[in-house]
């Protein structure tokens, strides 16, 4: 199959990302393209635009200014970008998950450094601090 024709999509008949074919162009508006769901043959118009700006979005790295300082004693969400101000690296929040010891970890897919695990909501004691 030609490269382009079929691309993946997220289908309101489904409600998931399926594989869709191209169908053909819309002569009014050139930058929408119907595309037709290969698991329910549903027809869908795609805006080029819109889908082109979402998958660079996806793929788009973290910012340094968006990120969140990694801190021990914070707690994170899934998705949030974080800065490793020691390891000066900056990563995704991937997924949470607790330790053996049934602390609070969060999975962090860091640029240069991989995957790594980090505690989250520690808690501090504010003697022993400083
Ligand atoms: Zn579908």
């Amino acid at each position: 199959m030609a490269r382009g024709k079929s691309i993946t999509q997220f289908c309101a008949h489904c409600e998931r990302v399926t594989r869709m074919e191209m169908i053909g162009a819309v002569e009014t508006q050139p930058d929408k393209t119907w595309y037709r769901c290969t698991r329910c043959r549903h027809a869908t118009l795609i805006d080029l635009v819109q889908f082109r700006k979402t998958q660079e979005e996806s793929r788009k790295k973290p910012d340094r200014a968006e990120c969140f300082e990694y801190r021990p004693q914070n707690t994170y969400s899934v998705g949030q970008a974080i800065f490793h101000s020691e390891w000066g690296d900056i990563g995704k929040i991937i997924s949470k998950e607790r330790t053996s010891g049934g602390e609070s970890a969060i999975v962090v897919s860091f640029e240069k450094l991989g995957q790594r695990r980090l505690l989250e909501n520690v808690m501090i004691n504010p003697e022993a601090e400083g």
